[in-house]
């Protein structure tokens, strides 16, 4: 079961693979936490250098991304899933799809695509896009950490309408969860989509 978390920077993501993670275990499964970019060592330099790097282009960013991706579908994600682990991710391909595609402008359709290449194809059984406005995410992130973040709300509007568009075009494979929620709430949300669809 491969569970992909998505959504603007600081809409509480991490807090929700934490508990979901939690539910999981209780319920006696084999769960792997992991994240994009980063997952792999490989991945964590690439991240170092996308996230920090002096003028990166936007074709290099999204290239290193989808690099990052290749390496962990195939030395990290492929193997935890062929073990019947559960495994959830902290970003996916949707990330660049919306970051990349949409806020950068360089075509959703054709990051989508080499996203898809790069990961040959491995889709999530769900991906969960927990929604907060650009204003909302940038009041909760405070001091900027990386290029990304630094980024203006236009730009942080643009990647949530992306998300929003692409579940709402495919609602068997998307949930979308108001990340102003209490945390326990978007949890229990998620649950309850993971017991409808009988994984949990
Ligand atoms: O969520 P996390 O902190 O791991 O994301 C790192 C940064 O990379 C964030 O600022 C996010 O906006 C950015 N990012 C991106 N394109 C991706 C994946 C992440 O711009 N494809």
């Amino acid at each position: 079961l491969f569970i992909a978390f998505e959504g603007g920077d600081g809409a509480g993501k991490s807090t929700q693979v934490a508990l979901l993670r939690a539910a999981f275990e209780a319920a006696g499964r084999t769960v792997t936490v992991t994240r994009q970019p980063g997952g792999t060592p490989l991945g964590q330099q690439i991240r170092d250098m996308v996230l920090h790097g002096d003028h990166v282009s936007p074709r290099a960013e999204a290239l290193l991304y989808a690099a990052d991706k290749a390496q962990h579908a195939d030395l990290f994600l492929r193997p935890a899933l062929a073990a019947g682990d559960v495994v959830l991710t902290d970003r996916y391909t949707d990330s660049s799809v919306a970051y990349q595609g949409a806020g950068r402008d360089l075509g959703a359709q054709e990051i989508h695509d080499l996203n898809m290449w790069a990961v040959d194809q491995l889709v999530p059984d769900l991906t969960i896009v927990v929604d907060i406005s650009a204003a909302e995410g940038r009041r909760r992130r405070g001091d900027v950490h990386d290029r990304l973040e630094a980024e203006g709300d236009a730009f942080h509007e643009a990647v949530r309408a992306h998300y929003l568009a692409m579940a709402q075009g495919n609602p068997q494979r998307y949930v979308v969860v108001d990340g102003t929620l209490a945390p326990d709430d978007i949890h229990a949300q998620v649950a309850d989509r993971l017991r409808r669809m009988g994984v949990l």
